[in-house]
């Protein structure tokens, strides 16, 4: 079985030889960076590098798929919003917000051609040629609860979910159509599945506000995304797993705040999981010794794709992954499902 397969078999929680490996986020480190010989921040905006980077996503660490999007801030910098592509240890940041909340949300008609997503679809190309069938390529949209922080600022889009609710109703109804569009675009150049990242994390969105805003939407993505879906959420999502649930998406990227076991009991059947690997203690910080004791202990679980729980640090040694992805190949058997 292929890479690919075992990977898009663990979306859909079926029979495999064993875990897949991977991640819906950043794998990249500066040691990899100099591994391949090429850096941030120029990867972010030139596809032939980008897709090099990512290719050694599977290539140099061992995972079952690849992810060319490394920053968070590509559609948003293609509708506008001014971006600090970051230094080579440094990841892109937002100089300013865009908007006020009531504002008119103007998404340009060129969107998918300015650079910000038009690297982002010919790198996904480029790795659909490079590894044919062999590995998975994913690809990755931001939602519009996340769309909303980059284009209002965190601080301006919360304050408003309680001040002017149905403005954030209206501006996540025009930011959804951005997260369609690119996504869709997405597939149409290579994809397998999507990452479908959108930051409602306890810290900053309640398990209700996850219900009023964001749980329709979700389960709208799911319908119009031709492909699978990982959605990916930050910090200590256990309060609404429960909803995630419901929305149909194939699979749930987790963070280690929820303990493995505890994700798959409240997952159940319903979602495939990926991820709960942490990236302080193990991806960063782990020996050889905790890594595979870590990766048994996933796998036990019942985690179905095994890898880091978000972004890798950029200062982690990417040694760490290469022990994680190939003490996965050595997971034993097992049946789907089993938990
Ligand atoms: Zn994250």
């Amino acid at each position: 079985m292929t890479p690919r397969e075992i990977f898009l078999r663990a979306l859909r929680r079926e029979a495999m030889p064993r875990p897949a490996t991977g991640s819906a986020t950043s794998v990249v480190t500066v040691d990899l960076m100099d591994a391949v010989g090429v850096y941030f921040p120029e990867v972010h905006l030139d596809a032939p590098r980008m897709a090099d980077l990512a290719a050694a996503g599977h290539d140099v660490l061992g995972f079952d798929n690849v992810m060319p999007l490394f920053s968070v801030l590509h559609e948003s910098a293609a509708l506008g919003c001014d971006v600090d592509w970051g230094e080579r240890d440094r990841m892109p940041d937002i100089r300013k917000p865009l908007y006020m909340m009531g504002d008119d949300i103007h998404v340009p008609d060129d969107l998918l051609t300015r650079p910000g997503c038009r690297v982002a679809l010919d790198a996904i190309r480029l790795l659909r040629e490079r590894f044919r069938y062999e590995v998975a390529v994913v690809g990755k949209v931001f939602g519009p609860w996340t769309l909303g922080y980059h284009l209002f600022s965190v601080q301006e889009f919360l304050i408003n979910t309680i001040l002017k609710p149905d403005a954030v109703k209206r501006a996540m109804e025009t930011l959804k159509e951005v997260t369609v569009r690119f996504g869709v675009a997405q597939v149409e150049a290579g994809a397998d599945a999507l990452c479908l990242a959108d930051h409602a994390t306890r810290d900053l969105c309640s398990p209700d506000a996850y219900r009023d805003f964001l749980q329709a939407i979700h389960a709208e993505l799911v319908e119009r995304l031709p492909c699978p879906l990982i959605l990916h959420i930050c910090g200590d999502t256990s309060d609404r797993i429960g909803h995630i649930n419901e929305t149909g998406v194939a699979c749930f990227h987790f963070d280690s705040k929820v303990p493995a076991r505890t994700a798959r009991d409240l997952a159940a059947d319903h979602l495939s999981l990926m991820g709960g690997t942490s990236n302080f203690d193990i991806i960063k910080g782990g020996t050889p010794d905790t890594i595979r004791a870590d990766v048994a202990d996933k796998a036990a679980c019942g985690i179905d794709i095994i890898g880091p729980e978000c972004a890798v640090p950029l200062d982690a040694p990417f040694e760490n992954m290469r022990i994680l992805t190939d003490a996965v190949r050595r997971v034993e058997e097992r049946a789907a499902g089993e938990v």
